[in-house]
């Protein structure tokens, strides 16, 4: 029986309830923040009650929060002014593509964790003012350890430690005060919230230029009247995202497990990554033989919404840059298959995405 399963949560989630009734909420706020009578100061509640749930689920403090756009603006932010970054070649297009002279950006090999080794190496060399490693990578979940590169990077005087943290937050445990960055990026949308809000962590004594220049907004870094709607939807859905994490990750853990047992069980059909250093809500594989958009496209037919690597490259056929950068073929990188599952994944869907992917492939490969 054809079912619907949506199993692409790295590219966006489904609103999640308390997100819709804290933005239906606040849509009566009509307010600005800024004013000082009354409309407005009911608005500012609504945004400083925000900034203190967001700090609290990173662990972070509320005027180290920034409400930005989203995590493009965030990382953007992050790299502006920055001398000679150092960023890893399986960063999103947002961290890679700022245009910026002199970036240094490093390879990482079929792991996907061994950034490490590579920054040492770069480090050496002089010159970088930004290092900037992704937490969970969007296209293979792999998970960074952000807390040794920050030890390392921090040895050297006046460098900071970004990291783009947009598939992290929500999804595993994420403690500013614990991984040791100075700056950190996150997404509304990528957690349960709503899109085209996010936020920079940037910690208290890092000296940040602003972003956008007009009013005071933001502790006059980044001018604009502030999304209050947007910022109350991503403040109830980080509380609810971060609530029984462990729980949840468990859940998540052993659908995954099914899911790559079952992968596994196609012919020609590989796991990317280390699965043991991976976030539980990301799987990725190359499926041998197939165009990876042509798979998703014969999954779509099929009821299961899937991606051949970033939505945000979703059309191009260069095929994923992250699996290019970690060593495999262009003709790899093409036929790679993302599945990203989220606590509304059962395992009948689980089971369903699997016998989808076998038909399809079965067709393709024809
Ligand atoms: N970084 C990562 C790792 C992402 O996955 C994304 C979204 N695809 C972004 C940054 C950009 O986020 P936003 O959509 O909020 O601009």
């Amino acid at each position: 029986m054809r079912k619907k399963v949506y199993a692409d949560y790295a590219a966006t989630t489904p609103l999640c309830t308390d997100a819709r009734d804290a933005m239906l909420m606040a849509f009566d706020t009509y307010g600005n923040p800024s004013s000082l009578h009354h409309e407005g100061v009911v608005a500012r509640k609504i945004v400083e009650a925000a900034r203190e749930t967001v700090a609290a689920a990173i662990n972070a403090e509320p005027d180290e929060i920034y409400f930005t756009s989203g995590a493009t603006e965030a990382n953007e932010w992050a790299l502006s002014g920055e001398t000679c970054p150092l960023v890893s070649t399986i960063e999103h297009s947002s961290v890679l593509e700022y245009p910026r002279r002199g970036t240094r950006a490093f390879l990482y090999g079929k792991s996907g964790i061994d950034g490490l080794i590579a920054v040492k190496e770069y480090m050496k060399k002089g010159g970088p003012t930004l290092c900037s490693v992704m937490l969970v990578n969007n296209e293979t979940g792999t998970i960074q350890d952000i807390q040794a590169l920050c030890d390392f990077v921090h040895q050297f005087s006046d460098v900071r430690f970004h990291t783009d943290a947009t598939q992290a937050v929500g999804h595993i445990p994420v403690d500013v005060k614990e991984l040791g960055c100075d700056m950190l990026s996150m997404s509304a949308h990528k957690f349960g919230g709503p899109k085209g809000v996010g936020a920079l962590f940037i910690r208290r004594g890092v000296k940040k230029a602003s972003i956008l220049h007009g009013g005071g907004q933001e502790g006059h870094l980044r001018a604009g009247t502030e999304n209050v709607i947007g910022i109350a939807g991503m403040a109830a859905a980080i509380e609810w995202a971060t609530k029984d994490l462990l729980a949840k990750s468990d859940y998540l853990s052993v659908l995954k497990s099914r899911l790559i047992s079952g992968m596994q069980k196609i012919d020609d059909v590989f796991l990317v990554g280390d699965p043991t250093k991976c976030s539980p809500f990301i799987s990725c594989f190359i499926v041998c033989g197939v165009e990876g958009q042509a798979l998703v496209l014969a999954l779509d037919e099929r009821g299961v919404c899937a991606s051949s690597g970033s939505a945000c490259h979703e059309g191009s056929f260069d095929g994923s840059h992250v699996l290019r950068a970690m060593g495999y073929t262009d003709e790899a990188a093409k036929s790679a298959l993302r599945i990203s599952i989220g606590t509304e994944t059962s395992v009948e869907d689980v089971d369903y995405i699997v016998q989808a992917v076998e038909e399809s492939v079965k067709e393709l490969r024809r």
